[in-house]
Protein backbone atom coordinates (compact mmCIF):
# COMPACT_ATOMS: atom_id res chain seq x y z
CA UNK A 1 0.00 0.00 0.00
CA UNK A 2 1.34 3.49 -0.92
CA UNK A 3 0.62 5.20 1.81
CA UNK A 4 1.51 8.74 2.56
CA UNK A 5 4.46 8.71 5.63
CA UNK A 6 1.60 10.84 8.05
CA UNK A 7 -0.64 8.49 7.13
CA UNK A 8 1.89 5.72 7.89
CA UNK A 9 2.49 6.89 11.22
CA UNK A 10 -0.87 7.51 12.24
CA UNK A 11 -2.41 4.20 11.26
CA UNK A 12 0.58 2.86 13.11
CA UNK A 13 1.04 4.50 16.30
CA UNK A 14 -2.93 4.78 16.58
CA UNK A 15 -3.26 1.00 17.28
CA UNK A 16 -0.12 0.94 19.04
CA UNK A 17 1.22 -1.05 16.25
CA UNK A 18 -0.97 -4.19 17.18
CA UNK A 19 -3.66 -6.61 14.62
CA UNK A 20 -6.67 -4.87 14.51
CA UNK A 21 -8.24 -7.94 14.20
CA UNK A 22 -10.69 -8.71 17.09
CA UNK A 23 -8.90 -10.69 19.99
CA UNK A 24 -5.74 -11.01 18.11
CA UNK A 25 -3.30 -8.34 19.80
CA UNK A 26 -0.43 -9.58 17.58
CA UNK A 27 2.48 -6.68 18.00
CA UNK A 28 3.62 -5.98 14.40
CA UNK A 29 6.56 -4.84 15.69
CA UNK A 30 9.07 -7.99 17.03
CA UNK A 31 12.64 -7.11 18.25
CA UNK A 32 14.34 -10.63 17.37
CA UNK A 33 17.96 -9.46 18.69
CA UNK A 34 19.99 -6.55 19.30
CA UNK A 35 19.68 -4.34 16.31
CA UNK A 36 16.96 -6.37 14.39
CA UNK A 37 13.48 -5.41 14.82
CA UNK A 38 11.58 -6.45 11.79
CA UNK A 39 7.57 -5.21 11.23
CA UNK A 40 5.23 -7.42 10.29
CA UNK A 41 2.39 -5.56 10.24
CA UNK A 42 0.52 -5.37 7.20
CA UNK A 43 -1.73 -2.31 6.33
CA UNK A 44 -4.63 -3.57 4.69
CA UNK A 45 -6.71 -1.49 2.39
CA UNK A 46 -10.67 -2.01 3.23
CA UNK A 47 -11.32 -1.71 -0.67
CA UNK A 48 -9.01 -3.09 -2.24
CA UNK A 49 -6.59 -0.88 -4.45
CA UNK A 50 -7.62 -2.88 -7.37
CA UNK A 51 -11.42 -1.98 -8.44
CA UNK A 52 -11.77 -5.95 -8.57
CA UNK A 53 -9.76 -6.77 -5.61
CA UNK A 54 -11.99 -7.88 -2.12
CA UNK A 55 -14.79 -5.31 -1.31
CA UNK A 56 -14.21 -2.78 -4.26
CA UNK A 57 -16.94 -2.63 -6.84
CA UNK A 58 -15.54 -3.61 -9.68
CA UNK A 59 -14.89 0.14 -11.07
CA UNK A 60 -13.08 2.07 -8.82
CA UNK A 61 -10.30 1.18 -6.88
CA UNK A 62 -9.90 2.09 -2.75
CA UNK A 63 -7.78 5.08 -1.67
CA UNK A 64 -4.26 4.87 -0.22
CA UNK A 65 -5.41 6.65 2.96
CA UNK A 66 -5.23 6.20 6.39
CA UNK A 67 -9.58 6.58 6.26
CA UNK A 68 -8.94 3.23 4.03
CA UNK A 69 -6.45 1.52 5.81
CA UNK A 70 -6.27 -1.30 8.62
CA UNK A 71 -2.86 -2.86 10.45
CA UNK A 72 -3.62 -6.53 10.54
CA UNK A 73 -0.59 -9.01 11.20
CA UNK A 74 -0.33 -11.27 7.84
CA UNK A 75 -2.54 -14.28 8.70
CA UNK A 76 -5.01 -11.84 8.88
CA UNK A 77 -4.55 -9.80 6.29
CA UNK A 78 -4.72 -13.08 4.12
CA UNK A 79 -8.51 -14.17 5.92
CA UNK A 80 -10.19 -11.00 5.35
CA UNK A 81 -9.26 -10.83 1.82
CA UNK A 82 -9.55 -14.08 1.16
CA UNK A 83 -13.44 -13.80 2.56
CA UNK A 84 -14.42 -10.59 1.57
CA UNK A 85 -18.18 -11.17 1.95
CA UNK A 86 -17.53 -11.63 5.33
CA UNK A 87 -15.08 -8.94 6.05
CA UNK A 88 -17.19 -5.99 5.02
CA UNK A 89 -15.58 -2.45 5.18
CA UNK A 90 -18.20 -1.74 7.44
CA UNK A 91 -17.10 -4.45 9.58
CA UNK A 92 -12.96 -3.87 9.51
CA UNK A 93 -13.68 0.20 10.24
CA UNK A 94 -15.23 -1.15 13.40
CA UNK A 95 -12.64 -3.14 14.54
CA UNK A 96 -10.32 -0.57 13.91
CA UNK A 97 -12.16 2.19 15.88
CA UNK A 98 -12.28 -0.54 18.52
CA UNK A 99 -8.71 -0.63 19.06
CA UNK A 100 -8.08 2.78 18.63
CA UNK A 101 -10.15 3.73 21.56
CA UNK A 102 -8.77 1.04 23.47
CA UNK A 103 -5.21 2.03 23.01
CA UNK A 104 -5.92 5.83 23.78
CA UNK A 105 -8.29 4.76 26.70
CA UNK A 106 -5.71 2.47 27.95
CA UNK A 107 -3.08 5.26 27.46
CA UNK A 108 -5.04 8.00 29.29
CA UNK A 109 -2.84 8.85 32.41
CA UNK A 110 -6.27 8.66 34.28
CA UNK A 111 -7.08 5.32 33.62
CA UNK A 112 -8.46 3.27 36.26
CA UNK A 113 -9.77 0.06 36.17
CA UNK A 114 -12.88 0.03 38.45
CA UNK A 115 -15.15 2.43 40.28
CA UNK A 116 -13.55 2.57 43.69
CA UNK A 117 -10.32 3.99 41.88
CA UNK A 118 -12.52 6.16 39.62
CA UNK A 119 -13.91 7.53 42.89
CA UNK A 120 -11.12 8.19 44.62
CA UNK A 121 -9.77 10.53 41.72
CA UNK A 122 -12.99 12.38 40.60
CA UNK A 123 -13.71 12.43 44.48
CA UNK A 124 -10.78 15.05 44.64
CA UNK A 125 -12.09 17.45 42.22
CA UNK A 126 -15.76 16.98 42.96
CA UNK A 127 -15.00 17.99 46.75
CA UNK A 128 -12.95 21.13 45.87
CA UNK A 129 -15.84 21.99 43.56
CA UNK A 130 -18.47 21.50 46.38
CA UNK A 131 -16.43 23.47 49.01
CA UNK A 132 -15.88 26.47 47.02
CA UNK A 133 -19.50 26.30 45.96
CA UNK A 134 -20.44 26.00 49.72
CA UNK A 135 -18.16 28.97 50.73
CA UNK A 136 -18.77 31.34 47.99
CA UNK A 137 -21.98 30.16 45.27
CA UNK A 138 -25.25 32.31 45.46
CA UNK A 139 -26.36 30.28 48.12
CA UNK A 140 -23.53 30.74 50.63
CA UNK A 141 -23.99 32.00 54.06
CA UNK A 142 -21.90 35.30 53.19
CA UNK A 143 -23.56 35.73 50.06
CA UNK A 144 -26.55 35.59 51.27
CA UNK A 145 -25.83 38.22 53.97
CA UNK A 146 -24.83 40.68 51.29
CA UNK A 147 -24.78 39.94 47.85
CA UNK A 148 -22.31 42.56 46.89
CA UNK A 149 -19.90 41.23 49.02
CA UNK A 150 -16.82 39.90 48.55
CA UNK A 151 -17.63 36.51 47.86
CA UNK A 152 -19.24 37.28 44.85
CA UNK A 153 -16.22 38.23 43.07
CA UNK A 154 -14.49 35.44 44.40
CA UNK A 155 -17.36 32.62 43.24
CA UNK A 156 -16.49 34.53 39.78
CA UNK A 157 -12.64 34.16 39.84
CA UNK A 158 -13.17 30.36 41.82
CA UNK A 159 -15.64 29.28 39.09
CA UNK A 160 -13.37 30.10 35.95
CA UNK A 161 -9.96 28.86 37.89
CA UNK A 162 -11.50 25.75 39.36
CA UNK A 163 -14.83 24.30 38.94
CA UNK A 164 -15.06 25.10 34.91
CA UNK A 165 -11.56 23.02 34.58
CA UNK A 166 -12.31 19.99 36.88
CA UNK A 167 -15.19 19.48 35.35
CA UNK A 168 -14.12 19.34 32.26
CA UNK A 169 -11.75 17.04 33.74
CA UNK A 170 -14.95 14.94 35.38
CA UNK A 171 -16.33 15.09 32.18
CA UNK A 172 -13.53 13.72 30.11
CA UNK A 173 -12.77 10.74 32.80
CA UNK A 174 -16.52 9.97 32.25
CA UNK A 175 -16.91 9.49 29.00
CA UNK A 176 -13.47 7.33 28.78
CA UNK A 177 -14.69 4.93 31.73
CA UNK A 178 -18.27 4.82 30.86
CA UNK A 179 -17.89 1.13 30.94
CA UNK A 180 -18.09 1.14 34.55
CA UNK A 181 -21.13 2.33 34.90
CA UNK A 182 -24.45 0.72 34.81
CA UNK A 183 -27.49 1.82 32.28
CA UNK A 184 -29.27 2.95 35.15
CA UNK A 185 -25.94 5.02 36.95
CA UNK A 186 -25.47 6.55 33.46
CA UNK A 187 -28.70 8.42 33.21
CA UNK A 188 -27.35 9.74 36.59
CA UNK A 189 -23.61 10.41 35.12
CA UNK A 190 -25.76 12.18 31.81
CA UNK A 191 -27.62 14.65 34.29
CA UNK A 192 -24.40 15.64 35.94
CA UNK A 193 -22.92 16.04 32.28
CA UNK A 194 -25.29 18.53 30.86
CA UNK A 195 -25.24 20.90 34.18
CA UNK A 196 -21.58 20.87 33.98
CA UNK A 197 -21.73 21.23 30.03
CA UNK A 198 -24.59 24.74 30.82
CA UNK A 199 -22.59 26.05 34.34
CA UNK A 200 -19.51 26.26 31.76
CA UNK A 201 -21.76 28.25 28.92
CA UNK A 202 -23.20 30.06 31.91
CA UNK A 203 -19.99 31.60 33.02
CA UNK A 204 -19.19 32.97 29.86
CA UNK A 205 -22.00 34.06 28.11
CA UNK A 206 -24.90 34.73 31.26
CA UNK A 207 -28.11 33.15 30.60
CA UNK A 208 -31.58 32.83 32.67
CA UNK A 209 -29.97 31.30 35.67
CA UNK A 210 -33.02 28.81 36.07
CA UNK A 211 -31.83 27.55 32.87
CA UNK A 212 -28.84 25.66 34.18
CA UNK A 213 -29.52 22.32 35.59
CA UNK A 214 -28.48 22.34 39.42
CA UNK A 215 -26.00 19.67 40.51
CA UNK A 216 -27.43 17.15 40.89
CA UNK A 217 -27.14 15.18 43.80
CA UNK A 218 -27.33 11.59 43.12
CA UNK A 219 -24.20 12.29 41.32
CA UNK A 220 -22.43 13.15 44.38
CA UNK A 221 -23.90 9.87 46.43
CA UNK A 222 -23.03 7.68 42.88
CA UNK A 223 -19.49 8.85 43.76
CA UNK A 224 -19.37 8.13 47.09
CA UNK A 225 -20.25 11.17 48.88
CA UNK A 226 -22.19 11.40 51.58
ZN1 LIG B 1 -4.12 -10.69 13.64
Amino acid sequence: MALSLKDIKILWASCAGRCSYPDCGFDCIVHLEEGNTVTLGEMAHMIAASPKGPRADGKCRGPDSYENAVLLCPTHHTLVDKAPSTHPVELMQAWKRAVEEYVKVRLDPHHVDNLEDFRLHINKLLTQNISIHRSFGPESEEASRNPLSPASKIWVLRKLAFIVPNNRHIVNCLNNHEKLFSVSDWEVVVEFIEHAETFELNCFERMDGSAVPRFPKRFAILMGQT
